[in-house]
């Protein structure tokens, strides 16, 4: 058994059935996607390419990034997706720590020819075209036998502090996170439809995996990307979408319902569940959210060592209004997900006592094998079988998580721990304040000073003054902000998250002009 018997299964019982779009029109039914990847497997394998070998996945979100995928799988490779907002030199070197053999692109991402490696195909040439040319009888191109243990995918870390790693995600991994999501998160049908709007080579993408097993329908918007005004349109036409997507995509989304006058009801039929994740959803968001475009929500928390599968905050307890804890609910990461346990712990690796801060450990069939030919690394991150995930965060009587931060975005200010998140709350209840992200930052007479970087609606104007008396109302004195700076918007990776280093360095430079 291994990822490729999802779409054989689907590709026997509803070949007729329209599988993959691009934007509205249809692309691929399962058996022309079948047939398709099963032309690309054969061909790889008659190309040399042996099974455990590296394919690199290096382009925007395309519908053939799913006939890459599978056809790999079907030849017994492993896949590489990689942002497609990397530097050039970030890839290559991600290409020789893989040593990927081969690389799917588009010309967009990778105009040059990329070194280290035996072949590099653009996924829009002639020569995509005859890879993927569709075998008469899929059924009969030998799939090469793997064993759930087996690698699949080989998921980069985003390396903002050094080299990225490698995280070894198996078949077992990955079908453990498919049938997870049925119970965890949201049930699927095969007449519903998922939309590709985040980046396939982190989450969004891996979701393919529970619309395959459900004979879903898959469609890659036009754009290649998020643009909510499509992503609306494509509901609409299409039936209500279920999308993956950062808290920064689900704030655009929602201020498009909003400044478009979309109601609720009309929200509906253009998204059937939206799951956010990948970074902090907080509170004053979340219910902005779900007033505005109804209860379509599900959160997940996860990382790419334990992929889409830690906690989660399900539709219903997000609606729970009449809960005493409701709002501390909201404002948490869910419970454990079915197939993993999820603990607090100190540095010990003891349990912290209930509403007790520590470092979130995950154990269970969706934690990576390792990171990729690194054995410093693994042992540091699973020790006794729990992942490390360098999360901190508490748990409370009912199994409910909340996340404070990332351990190594923990301020600590005169000996006290500041957790930023809380800061950031904290900033976002003033009106007229649209994002905030707090850092700490070097300073002689506290330790770590703390900085916030805000960004205001557009329109309204907030004074330093105005924050810190709000600050000074909300949470602790020497919790509140030392410097602010006033940004037009927040430095982001491909896949939402604020780049905290970044805001680190600017930060720290401010503060050194200013003594000067
Ligand atoms: P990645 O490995 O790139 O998917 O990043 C995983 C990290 O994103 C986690 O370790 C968390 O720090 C953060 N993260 C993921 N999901 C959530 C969430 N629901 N809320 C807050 N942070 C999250």
């Amino acid at each position: 058994m291994s990822l490729v018997d999802l779409l054989i299964r689907q590709a026997r019982q509803q070949p007729e059935c329209a599988a993959v779009f691009s934007g509205t029109a249809l692309h691929a039914t399962y058996g022309q996607w079948a047939a398709r990847s099963a032309g690309l497997a054969q061909g790889m394998r008659q190309a040399g390419l042996l099974p455990g070998d590296r394919v690199l996945l290096f382009m925007h979100n395309h519908p053939r990034y799913l006939e890459v995928l599978w056809a790999a799988w079907w030849a017994g490779l492993v896949v590489v997706p990689v942002n497609a907002k990397l530097h050039t030199r970030e890839v290559e070197w991600i290409i020789d720590n893989a040593q990927a053999r081969w690389a799917f692109v588009t010309r967009d991402v990778a105009p040059e020819p990329l070194a280290g490696l035996e072949r590099q195909i653009d996924i829009e040439s002639a020569e995509a075209d005859i890879l993927l040319a569709p075998m008469l009888d899929a059924f009969a191109v030998p799939v090469t036998p793997r064993e759930l243990g087996d690698l699949a995918w080989l998921f980069y870390t985003s390396g903002t502090t050094g080299r990225p790693k490698g995280v070894m995600l198996t078949h077992r991994n990955l079908i453990t996170m498919g049938l997870t999501y049925f119970v965890d998160v949201d049930p699927v049908a095969n007449t519903d439809t998922i939309v590709y709007g985040a980046p396939m080579s982190h989450g969004a993408g891996l979701y393919a995996i529970p619309h395959v097993m459900a004979g879903a329908r898959h469609v890659v918007p036009a754009s290649g990307g998020v643009d909510p005004a499509e992503l609306f349109a494509l509901g609409q036409a299409l039936g209500p979408l279920s999308t993956f997507a950062a808290p920064t995509i689900v704030k655009r989304l929602v201020d498009h319902a909003q400044d478009h006058g979309i109601s609720v009801e009309d929200s509906a039929k253009s998204f059937k569940t939206i799951v956010y994740g990948g970074a902090p959803m907080y509170l004053a968001d979340i219910q902005r959210a779900l007033r505005v475009m109804g209860p379509c929500f599900v959160q997940i928390y996860g990382q790419g060592e334990t992929p889409m599968v830690a906690t989660a905050l399900s539709r219903q307890q997000l609606a729970d209004t009449l809960h005493p804890r409701y709002l501390e609910r909201m404002a948490s990461v869910g419970v454990a997900q079915t197939p993993v346990q999820v603990r607090v712990s100190n540095e010990q690796g003891q349990d912290v006592a209930l509403g007790e801060v520590g470092e979130v450990l995950v154990k269970g069939d969706c934690v990576m094998a390792g990171y990729w030919r690194n054995p410093e690394a693994s042992a540091l991150a699973i020790r006794d079988g729990w992942l490390w995930t360098g999360d901190v965060g508490c748990l409370d009587g009912d199994g409910f998580l909340t996340l404070k931060d990332r351990s190594k975005d923990l301020i600590i200010s005169g000996g006290s721990n500041i957790y930023p998140r809380e800061v950031e709350e904290a900033l976002l209840t003033l009106s007229g304040v649209d994002e905030v992200a707090v850092v700490g930052v070097p300073d002689p007479e506290w330790g770590e000073a703390v900085v916030a970087f805000v960004v205001l609606q557009a329109g309204t104007a907030v004074g330093q003054t105005e924050l810190d008396e709000h600050c000074l109302a909300q949470i602790a004195r020497f919790k509140r902000p030392k410097h602010y700076h006033l940004v037009d918007r927040l430095p982001k990776n491909n896949y939402g998250k604020v780049l905290k280093t970044d805001l680190r360095e600017v930060a720290s430079s401010a503060l050194k002009l200013h003594k000067v």
